[in-house]
């Protein structure tokens, strides 16, 4: 009850490439069950702020806190042990296994989830129950037999979501997670973060604005690095700066 908690933020993010500076002064607060979109037109630093946030890069200045817990100095597996998880663009899924061996072969990752139910008589069991309980989370049970390469290019990016969340993130990243989709497999997308973010927060940079105006509860935008505006959609595109920086009106 109450406000929702934060669960991750950062303050003061600062990365620099030499003299050039890509991300500035960012603070950033992400709230469990809400999805939080972070636009801004290319070049940004979008892409930076994810991998400072994940630890693929180390900041030059600031500080990343996770579920209460400073993680700036972290390395990045540790981070995702934690529970913050990136899904990649590009796709993670193996294109000749099942949709069921995916999920199964995600799950037994080292940071899956299965390690927790690892109990030697009942462990696949366990490993199976989970398994189509994931697949019936985001929707592929029709699916769940058919060999990965043949899922359309929108359920292989679900599926790739499914493979993500096989590591129970608490703080989900996602990468333009509709990008190059038709008009249906976005919707169906939006309908599967909707559902994801449920039980836990999820930052996604995205450049289809209506996908952000009815999926998304806080946005973020950035402009050469630096916070040009945030807060819910209809503020954000009313904001003067907004529109002329990044809507082109
Ligand atoms: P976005 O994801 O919003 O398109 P990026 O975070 O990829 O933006 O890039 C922000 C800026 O930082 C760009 O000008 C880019 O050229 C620069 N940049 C990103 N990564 C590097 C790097 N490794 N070395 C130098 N410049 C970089």
């Amino acid at each position: 009850n109450g406000a929702p908690r934060v669960v991750l933020s950062a303050r003061g993010l600062r990365r620099d490439f030499g003299g050039f500076t890509a991300v500035k002064d960012v603070d950033l607060d992400v709230h469990h069950a809400r999805v939080h979109a972070l636009i801004g037109p290319n070049g940004a630093g979008k892409t930076t702020v994810f991998n400072l946030l994940t630890k693929f890069l180390q900041p030059t200045h600031g500080t990343i806190t996770l579920l209460g817990e400073d993680i700036t100095n972290m390395a990045p597996d540790k981070v995702a042990r934690m529970g913050l998880v990136r899904s990649f663009q590009i796709s993670a899924v193996f294109p000749h296994l099942t949709v069921l061996d995916n999920v199964r072969v995600a799950l037994q990752r080292p940071n899956g989830l299965a390690i927790q139910f690892w109990k030697p008589l009942s462990a696949l069991d366990a490993l199976n129950a989970r398994a189509d309980q994931l697949i019936r989370s985001v929707g592929l049970e029709k699916e769940r037999n058919a060999v990965a390469a043949d899922l359309s290019y929108g359920r292989k990016r679900v599926l790739e979501i499914a493979t993500t969340l096989a590591l129970d993130p608490k703080v989900l990243l996602l990468d333009e997670p509709m990008a190059g989709m038709g008009h249906e497999d976005v919707g169906m997308v939006a309908e599967i973060i909707r559902e994801v973010a449920r039980e836990r927060a999820v930052l996604m940079v995205e450049h289809n604005l209506s996908v952000v105006a009815t999926l998304c509860h806080h946005v973020t935008v950035l402009q050469r690095g630096e916070i040009l505006a945030e807060g819910d959609y209809a503020t954000v595109s009313e904001d003067p700066r907004v529109r002329t920086a990044y809507m082109g009106t």
